[in-house]
């Protein structure tokens, strides 16, 4: 079966794709410290002083396309940037009508937008919610800790314009959800940002990303690091504060990030559970359960998102931007083609298929498959590379979380199909008072 293919959709078999649409590339209003993307500009090679914009041509094919390539009854676009909203509202007006030319009878086409949201004023949210947009609104938690990285071109914070968007969005009722990126500082402050976002923003859907950038990843491609320079696990390079750190000052150590997802954790089960939705928590619930993993950096496969320049050319996923690992142009070749062929394929598939022997042996593989391998840079103590950065902090977070969610599911009556706490493992281990007793103490 095809990574791509789902279940049977009209009598045929449901063929889905998913692209990370750039219309105006990595063009940014703002600079934030951190963006993985600003630094495309040069890598490729966008021509100095011209706007990278997706021209109607281009932007008419991809809608084409991307329609014709699926058989599932609801399209999903996704657009990102750079800044998209800096196209302006006509030029989204301009998408929404090129995806009704082209609209299937009976198929729901939605879209998303990721932005900055330092743009966002009424006439845009007023499009937005009359067209069903869900927006993924960046704000990293409070004003000190937004503004140390997320700040203009003058190097001024951005927070109080994204606090404006926060209430245009619950204004207009746009659906949206946001993305926190969790750095050196924001990692050390969880339960700050966490009520920030959960009191202060009334985030509906609450996404974290770890920050994790080498001091090479502007210019040398994931996977084409060389072995013998990953280092070991527990190696204080690895520390962003070490003087001789082998990744950014800004970034997220592989236990802060554990610690930060164990501290909102706690927060969350004993406070919010089933009212506040945390993603990272939501995709463990069901995972615990066993389902696949909604989240495809700590899915069994990858591959299914590529991402896809103003020019029309296609690579094979946002964070593989690098000419490396470009598999074509829409202008030369379909893009269903490219997502289904089999160099795509095979690259979705090697992210389980070339796990270390320790992810192999590691009690927590269901839930984590060796995470992103674009963070895949460094060795095991045993020596063997390509293991993730941020292994000690998932496996710290995993263990945590295990006793907790096994606890959850049960005490709602679904199963749990993996982890310490299993129903086969506690089936098999112990009586059922013990059971009872570690699972519910309060009774006994
Ligand atoms: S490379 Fe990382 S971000 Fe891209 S699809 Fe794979 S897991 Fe997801
Ligand atoms: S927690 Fe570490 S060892 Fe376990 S699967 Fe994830 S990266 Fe591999």
């Amino acid at each position: 079966m095809l990574i791509t293919q789902g279940p049977q959709y009209n009598g045929k078999a449901s063929k889905r794709l998913h692209v990370m649409a750039k219309p105006i590339g990595a063009a940014c209003n703002i600079d934030c410290t951190y963006c993985y993307y600003l630094s495309k500009q040069d890598l490729l090679e966008y021509k100095k002083g011209c706007s990278p914009q997706m021209d109607e041509d281009t932007l008419e094919t991809y809608i084409r396309q991307y329609i014709e390539g699926q058989n599932t009854p609801e399209i999903i676009f996704s657009w990102q940037g750079g800044e998209p909203t800096m196209l302006g509202v006509d030029y989204f007006r301009k998408i929404v009508e090129l995806q009704k030319k082209y609209q299937p009878q009976g198929i729901v086409i939605s879209n998303d937008l990721q932005t900055n949201g330092t743009l966002l004023n009424d006439e845009w949210c007023e499009f937005l919610a009359q067209n069903n947009f869900l927006v993924g609104l960046s704000i990293d938690g409070p004003e000190m800790l937004h503004n140390a990285y997320r700040t203009n071109r003058a190097g001024r914070g951005t927070f109080k314009q994204v606090m404006a968007a926060v209430e245009l969005l619950h204004k207009h009722r746009v659906k949206f959800a946001t993305l926190t990126c969790i750095n050196n500082l924001t990692s050390k402050n969880p339960l700050e940002v966490y009520r920030f976002l959960r009191d202060e923003v009334r985030s509906p859907q609450i996404q974290f990303i770890p920050i994790v950038e080498q001091k090479t990843f502007r210019t040398t491609a994931p996977q084409k690091w060389k072995p013998q320079e990953q280092l070991r696990q527990g190696d204080k390079r690895l520390h962003p504060w070490h003087k001789n750190a082998v990744v950014e000052p800004w970034c997220v150590s592989a236990e802060g990030w554990g610690d930060f997802l164990i501290a909102v954790f706690d927060e969350w089960v004993q406070h919010d559970i089933g009212n506040v939705f945390v993603q990272y928590f939501e995709a463990s619930v069901e995972t615990w359960m066993g389902r696949k993993n909604p989240l495809c950096t700590l899915g069994e496969i990858c591959g299914k998102g590529l991402a896809m320049e103003p020019n029309g050319d296609v690579f094979t996923c946002d964070h593989y931007v690098y000419p490396d690992y470009r598999v074509g142009n829409i202008h030369h070749q379909k893009l269903d083609e490219m997502a289904y062929s089999e160099a795509q394929q095979k690259f979705g598939f090697a992210k389980s298929r070339t796990l270390t022997s320790q992810c192999q042996q590691c009690d927590y593989q269901f839930a984590c498959y060796g995470e992103c391998p674009k963070n895949r840079f460094i060795r095991t103590k045993d020596g063997e590379p390509g293991l993730n950065y941020l292994c000690a902090g998932w496996k710290k977070f995993f263990s945590h979380a295990d006793k907790a969610l096994a606890l959850v599911l049960r005490a709602t009556g679904n199963p749990v199909a993996h982890g310490k706490f299993s129903d086969a493992v506690m089936k098999n281990a112990m009586p059922k008072t013990a059971l009872r007793q570690l699972f519910f103490p309060t009774r006994f």
